[in-house]
């Protein structure tokens, strides 16, 4: 075992080391004492080393490093500034690195009271800006003892020698970066990929190979192995594509598996299908946790919202861990929670992204009128963009969108270039099927799924567009009135775009007894995932006063102030031969909510008249069921 500890002059690499060798029994060895002596003639004249100078210096102490691991493992106090210096000390794998780090002052006063030192304070300055921070490694603050400092760093080694705490499934996209992101916070991770002859092969030990800078991370190419890699009880992480892949693994693992061994299925599954699968892993003793992960590439590896439900005894086992690498809100807490019982987390996982259709398609509709019908170019779109995320609309998504208008190939901007054929997956049209099953109104999210569908009829699409001689028709109105109005339209539409998807979890929440709690919900989602925003911070307080977005007073104001604009906007829009289905899906389904006397008594004289389907009538408070003979009636009156 060779342990590294680095840090610039003053950090206490030698004092550390030292402490630390007298605690594991492993000798110390100072880098320092390996200068040659043209170095150190140089430092103690206060001139600063070359790279070329340190080259014969580090190459010395990387073959060393393999003799001292050979003879049973050795401390190395060695400053280690810069990357490519770490690279040439990594002689063999799983170097231990320590990475002590502090405040300039401290290391100012501590180098002053150096003495016999060869080691002038000046060139703290010039070490400071050459200190490239490694990601991986222990990171210690130097300004605790160094006693403290030796425990924390016995604590890393025996974490190191323990088996992995986590195995992780499928190394795509999401997989390995979540691994990365478990490393990076301390967790030790064995990771596990499919074999597939000719196809897939040594995807794992390939990808810890890639990363051999994190000695938490191992790698397996058989199942035995990888499973014979984790502690007790085995914490085993699926992220796979939904469907047969996942029923496939887990047939595959639970003849290996123990009583008390814990599954998640961190992949995008149907909830229904994580209830069945709750249900029959309970009966066999193992332990089942559903869970949604949002964020993508980027949040997997930095920091996700992480949306666990069914086994709740097995969570507590796993929280500490997906504590760690969740994001956090802004309070500091990590954005995840329990989220209910059974395939809750996937359930909640399905409706996010549904509200996550509704928010792309309203801000592609909100661009679309920008651009063709004020006629503004894409930079300018990105600029009103930006200007609306300082006026209470902040969002991901209208950040990345902004980004998106800037970026230019050539002399074009890419967004032209690209085929407007949208894609997807399960979650979107799962939800709309979802809130057709439990009687949830559902248009607005429903209309996202639709437009994705009708992109997709390209050809068909464009053979129409020639027959009615389709083209948008830009807006004579007053820009700067319209981009008001269609800021207020978007505010209104992202409402009902979160009202809708949240009506849809209250309804599964009620009628499965999940007890969803929605401002707990709405907190986890404040960061780490594609649907943060301010809205969504703004949420998590008007869920603790009502379970229903649309009755809360803030919004209620808002939706008034807005309501004009929404259909001010759609109206124009349609007009002018934009097709806004999420939008006009929203007004629509506001003024559906609001409306006291609704056409309804129409629908249901129509159903009584050809079905005898009976009515109720609002002048009876006893709720009889009538029957009207219509075609007699209409005769004899
Ligand atoms: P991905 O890049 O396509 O990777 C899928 C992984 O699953 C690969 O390692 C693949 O192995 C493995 N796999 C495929 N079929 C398998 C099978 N039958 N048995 C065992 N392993 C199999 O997918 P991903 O983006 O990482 O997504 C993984 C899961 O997370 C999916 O359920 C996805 O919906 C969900 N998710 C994705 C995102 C995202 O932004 N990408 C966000 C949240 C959730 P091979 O290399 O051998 O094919």
């Amino acid at each position: 075992m060779i342990i590294i500890v680095t840090g610039v002059s003053g950090s206490g690499k030698t004092t550390v080391g030292s402490l630390l060798s007298e605690k594991t029994h492993l000798p110390f060895f100072d880098a320092d004492d390996f200068h040659p002596s043209s170095n150190v003639q140089k430092m103690s004249q206060g001139i600063p080393l070359t790279d070329h100078d340190r080259m014969p210096w580090l190459e010395h102490l990387g073959k060393n490093i393999v003799d001292w691991e050979n003879s049973g493992g050795g401390i190395l106090a060695c400053s280690a500034l810069k990357e490519s210096y770490r690279e040439m000390l990594q002689s063999i794998p799983n170097i231990i690195w320590v990475h002590l780090q502090g405040e300039k002052l401290l290391l100012e006063e501590r180098l002053k009271q150096r003495k016999n030192h060869y080691m002038p304070p000046g060139l703290l300055t010039s070490q400071l800006e050459t200190w490239e921070q490694p990601a991986y490694g222990l990171h210690l603050d130097i300004s605790k003892s160094p006693e403290i400092l030796c425990n924390e760093i016995i604590m890393h080694m025996k974490e190191l020698n323990s088996p992995s705490h986590i195995g992780i499934i499928g190394m795509g996209v999401m997989g390995k970066s979540l691994a990365l992101n478990m490393v990076d916070n301390g967790i030790p991770v064995a990771v596990f990929n499919r074999y597939v002859a000719g196809k897939e092969e040594n995807i794992a030990s390939d990808f810890v190979k890639e990363n051999s800078n994190f000695p938490l991370l191992a790698g397996y190419d058989d199942l035995e192995s990888f499973l014979d890699a984790l502690g007790t009880p085995k914490k085993i992480l699926l992220m796979i594509p939904a469907g047969e892949a996942v029923d496939l693994q887990i047939k595959q693992l639970l003849p290996k598996l123990k009583k008390g061994d814990i599954l998640i299925d961190g992949g995008n599954s149907f909830y229904e299908d994580s209830n069945i699968r709750a249900d029959a892993l309970r009966k066999k003793g193992i332990h089942f946790i559903p869970m949604g992960v949002s964020g993508g590439e980027e949040g997997a590896r930095k920091g996700p919202s992480i949306m666990p439900g069914g086994d709740e005894i097995a969570y507590e086992l796993v929280a500490p861990y997906l504590s760690k690498i969740a994001a956090k809100d802004k309070k500091g807490s990590p954005c995840v929670t329990y989220v209910g019982p059974q395939g809750a987390g996937h359930f909640i996982k399905m409706v996010h992204n549904s509200i996550e259709y509704g928010e792309m398609q309203a801000i592609a509709e909100t661009t679309h009128l920008m651009r063709y019908g004020l006629k503004l170019s894409p930079p300018e779109i990105a600029k009103v963009f930006r200007s609306w995320q300082g006026e209470g609309l902040k969002s991901y998504l209208l950040e990345i969108t902004a980004d998106i208008m800037e970026v230019k190939e050539n002399n074009d901007f890419l967004i032209d270039k690209i085929l407007d054929q949208a894609g997807q997956k399960g979650t979107g049209s799962w939800s709309l099927l979802t809130a057709i099953k439990f009687h949830v109104p559902y248009s607005p999210l429903a209309e996202a799924v639709s437009a994705r569908q009708l992109s997709a009829q390209k050809l068909k699409r464009t053979e129409l567009s020639r027959d009615y001689n389709h083209r948008f028709r830009a807006f004579s109105e007053d820009k700067v009135l319209i981009l008001e109005r269609l800021k207020n339209a978007y505010t209104l539409c992202r409402i009902i775009n979160h009202e809708t998807g949240f009506s849809l979890m209250k309804a599964a929440s009620d009628q499965m007894q999940w007890h969803l709690n929605f401002s707990e919900i709405a907190r986890i989602w404040t960061n780490g995932c594609i649907i943060r925003s301010t809205l969504m911070e703004e949420l998590i307080e008007i869920f603790k006063q009502t379970d229903e977005i649309l009755k809360d007073k803030s919004i209620i104001h808002k939706a008034k102030e807005c309501r004009s604009d929404l259909s001010y906007i759609v109206g124009m829009g349609l007009q002018h031969d934009f097709a806004l289905p999420v939008m006009s899906a929203s007004i629509n389904y506001l003024l559906g909510r609001i409306i006291n006397h609704s056409s309804s008594n129409i629908i249901q004289a129509q159903r009584d008249y050809f079905g005898a389907h009976t009515y109720l009538r609002n002048d009876d408070p006893d709720n009889i069921p009538r029957h009207t003979d219509w075609i007699s009636f209409k005769k004899t009156n």
